[in-house]
C-alpha cells in the first residue's frame, strides 16, 4: 500500500489532505488521518470525552491490537494506529469509526466545542492542531500560527547511500566485538550475551552514516553481521588463547592441534554457536526497531494554518478533484 492509496483513499471520503495527512468529518466529529507507513495509518477522532478511562477501557476491549494498536484516550480526543494486513481499507476504517462512535453514544460522549487556544466555546472553524481536527477561532488559530511561518519547509531532505551506511555497518560491528574480545584476552571466556552488540551496532552504524531505511540495507546489516559472527568467535578465541601470554602467531598455528582436545573444541564451537544465535536475534531487533518500519515523520504545524477550515460552511473540497462515482472502490 502506498501513499496514492492513502490520498486516493482521502479523495474518495471527500476529506481535505495533504501530503501525509487527511481530515474531514465524520458523524459530526472532526477526523484526522495520518499517514506513517505503507501499513499504519493513525486516526484521531476529537471529542468531548467526560470519561476517557472508561472510554480507553471499552475500546481495549472491542478492539484487536493487531489491526488497532496505541489505542490513547484523552479528554479532547481518541486515537488509535489502524495496522493494515491484507484487509479492505475502507472497511476496517469503517469499522473502527463504528466502534468509537457506538462507544461514543453508551458514554455520552458530544462533540467538542471549546477552542483549545482560549477555552471558550462558540468556535468558528475547523483547524489541525497538535495532532488533531478540532474546532478553534479563526482569530485565535491566527494568533498561535503568525503567517510568517505559514510557508513549506524548504529543506530539501537528507541524501542516503548505501555505501556510508555498509561503512558504518563495519565500523558498527568491529566497535560491537571490542567487549567480546577484551573479555576474552583478560579473562579467557566469553559472555555469549556479548553477541548481540556487534549485528545490534551495524544496524546503528548503518542509520548513523545515512544508510536508506530499506529492505536491501536490512539485508546488507544482517549480512554483514553473519559473515562477521564466525569471525568473531575465532578472534575471541585467539584473545583467550594469548591471554596465556602466548604469541598470536603461535597460538594460530597451534589451534588444529587443539581442536582435538574435546573441552577445547566444545567451548569453540559454542562461541560459533552462540555467535550465530545472537547475530540472528540482534538483526531482527535491528530489523525491527532500528531500521524498521520505514515510518515516514507526520508532519508538523507549520504548514497547518492552511488547515483553517469554516465550522458551518460547506462540505470541504479537496485540492483535486471531486470524488466522483467511478473513482476507486472501497
Ligand atoms: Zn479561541
Amino acid at each position: 500500500m502506498t501513499i496514492d492509496i492513502f490520498q486516493d483513499f482521502a479523495r474518495f471520503k471527500g476529506y481535505t489532505y495533504t501530503a501525509r495527512m487527511a481530515y474531514g468529518m465524520e458523524n459530526g466529529y472532526p477526523v484526522l488521518l495520518q499517514y506513517l507507513s505503507e501499513n499504519q495509518w493513525r486516526v484521531t477522532v476529537t471529542a468531548n470525552i467526560p470519561q476517557p478511562a472508561a472510554l480507553q477501557g471499552r475500546l481495549g476491549v472491542q478492539l484487536n491490537r493487531r489491526t488497532a494498536s496505541k489505542l490513547l484516550c484523552k479528554p479532547d480526543s481518541v486515537s488509535c494506529t489502524l495496522r493494515f494486513h491484507r484487509e479492505n481499507i475502507g472497511e476496517l476504517y469503517h469499522y473502527l469509526l463504528s466502534v468509537i462512535f457506538q462507544q461514543f453514544s453508551m458514554l455520552g460522549v458530544v462533540p467538542l466545542t471549546f477552542c483549545p487556544f482560549c477555552g471558550q466555546d462558540h468556535c468558528d472553524s475547523l483547524c489541525v492542531v497538535q495532532d488533531r481536527y478540532a474546532p478553534v477561532h479563526e482569530a485565535c488559530a491566527a494568533g498561535v500560527f503568525p503567517p510568517a511561518t505559514y510557508e513549506e519547509p524548504t529543506t530539501t531532505p537528507e541524501k542516503k547511500n548505501y555505501v556510508t551506511g555498509i561503512l558504518g555497518a563495519i565500523l558498527g560491528l568491529l566497535v560491537g566485538a571490542l567487549p567480546q574480545l577484551a573479555l576474552n584476552y583478560f579473562t579467557g571466556y566469553s559472555l555469549m550475551l556479548l553477541y548481540l552488540l556487534p549485528p545490534v551496532l551495524a544496524f546503528f552504524g548503518y542509520k548513523l552514516l545515512k544508510g536508506p531505511a530499506t529492505r536491501t540495507g536490512k539485508i546488507i546489516c544482517t549480512a554483514l553481521s553473519v559473515v562477521f559472527s564466525p569471525l568473531l568467535a575465532m578472534g575471541c578465541v585467539l584473545a583467550a588463547v594469548t591471554s596465556y601470554e602466548i604469541p598470536l602467531q603461535l597460538a594460530f598455528s597451534l589451534l588444529p592441534w587443539w581442536m582435538t582436545e574435546a573441552e577445547f573444541a566444545m567451548a569453540v564451537v559454542s562461541d560459533f554457536l552462540y555467535g550465530i544465535l545472537f547475530t540472528v536475534l540482534g538483526s531482527l531487533l535491528g530489523w525491527r526497531f532500528i531500521l524498521g518500519p520505514g515510518r515516514m515523520p507526520c508532519e508538523t504545524f507549520r504548514n497547518h494554518m492552511a488547515t483553517l477550515r469554516p465550522l458551518h460552511g460547506e462540505p470541504l473540497p479537496s485540492p483535486s478533484e471531486e470524488p466522483s462515482e467511478n473513482g476507486p472502490e472501497y
